[in-house]
């Protein structure tokens, strides 16, 4: 469904409806316990209303309302899988990532110079993938800890001349608890001392066993360094995204997470953005966390100036008011105030801080130009 009842909303307030009623009917609105909202509506009746007292419980509501809101079936198009590269140290992540970035179609396009934005996109069979490549994955972490779903599949990479380590199964419990598909890659399969096989016996202990070993596990011996098997990854993605049926609503205010976001001298504050609903375009009032404004413009993955950017496409955007933390939501609104209001939830003291002190800093970079 793509609405809740005010029923439903009152219990994620953890308020009696009757409470959230009377408030409503004091403002001239009229509902009952059963009558259906968007979850838009929701999240406007959780921001304004002086029902949840403190900011933390606004926080906590406004999220959950974010992750809950369902969308009309007719509306969901099919999107492109958004993937994060996870493993032990020294295993070969950043070299996977790269790998993967210069076998993918999209490098080799015209004007195509990469840079870095925390998440990239390549084109397999004409068909896209994303991949985060922020370090260490603090996105992720951050992501995680609120809740918020931002990847589908974790390639779990193990060195076959390593085996399974503890941060390989740190990374296995963190995308189980995260509900996230494994795939493994057994990376340096061109080393000699190589041993796939003893590689596969160790993950069966965590539950992950290869499809030709019985299980339902999907293993793929790679190398980055030689790109063999690179291919059949990618294969494999697309396949696990099929089975997921990936979809979102293109049409409709975007909706995304901060992946990665800084101070940049020239441009202000910028923010990388994983689009997950919606489509995000410039000129788009918008809030992350405790910043708002407006999007001025618009980055893709190379670089190139984009004027709006559909789910699972991530983009650095210029305009907002301040640096946002990554891992947070990030929203588009009608209107500036609403933007306004939906930071201002967010904003502790360490937050208005942060702005006035971004405040501050744009304008000495102002002055003393760069
Ligand atoms: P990360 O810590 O997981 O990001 O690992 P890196 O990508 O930095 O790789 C660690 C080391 O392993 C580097 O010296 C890489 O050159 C090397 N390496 C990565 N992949 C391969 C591979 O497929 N074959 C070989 N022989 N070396 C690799
Ligand atoms: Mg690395």
């Amino acid at each position: 469904p793509d609405t809740l009842t005010i029923g439903e909303l009152a219990k994620m307030m953890k308020r009696p409806a009757s409470d959230l009623i009377k408030k409503l009917f004091a403002k001239g609105e009229m509902y009952t316990m059963n009558s259906e909202i968007s979850y838009e509506k929701a999240e406007e009746i959780a921001l304004e209303y002086d029902i949840l007292c403190t900011r933390e419980e606004k926080v906590d509501v406004i999220e959950e309302l974010l992750r809950e809101e369902n969308e009309n079936p007719e509306d969901m198009v099919s999107r492109p899988p958004v993937v994060v590269v996870m493993g032990h140290v020294d295993h070969g992540k950043t070299s996977l990532l790269d790998a993967i970035r210069k076998t993918s179609v999209t490098s080799r396009e015209a004007g195509g110079i990469t840079q870095h934005i925390g998440a990239y996109q390549v084109k397999a069979h004409d068909r896209l993938i994303t991949f985060l490549d922020t370090p260490g994955h603090e996105a992720f972490t951050a992501m995680r800890m609120r809740g918020a779903e931002a990847t589908d599949i974790a390639v779990l990479v193990v060195a076959a001349d390593d085996g399974v380590m503890p941060q390989t199964i740190e990374a296995i419990n963190h995308a189980k608890a995260a509900n996230v598909e494994i795939i493994v890659a057994i990376n340096k399969i061109d080393k000699p001392d190589a041993n796939i096989d003893r590689v596969k016996q160790e993950l069966m202990q965590y539950e992950l066993v290869a499809e030709d070993w019985g299980g339902s596990t999907i293993i793929c011996p790679i190398s980055a360094k030689t790109h063999e098997g690179i291919d059949n990854l990618l294969d494999m993605i697309l396949l696990t995204a099929d089975v997921k049926e990936l979809k979102a609503n293109p049409n409709r205010n975007a909706r995304g997470l901060v992946i990665e976001a800084q101070l940049d001298k020239g441009k202000g504050p910028v923010a990388t953005i994983l689009v997950q609903k919606g489509t995000l375009h410039v000129g788009d009032y918008v809030a992350a966390g405790a910043c708002s404004g407006k999007v001025r413009a618009m980055l893709n993955d190379r670089g190139m100036r984009v004027k709006e950017a559909k789910p699972s496409t991530p983009v650095e955007i210029q305009g907002l008011n301040a640096v946002p933390n990554a891992g947070e939501i990030m929203v588009a609104m009608d209107t500036d105030k609403e933007a306004k209001d939906f930071a201002a939830t967010f904003i502790s003291e360490g937050k208005n801080k942060l702005i006035e002190e971004t405040k501050a800093k744009l304008s000495l970079d102002d002055v003393f130009g760069q």
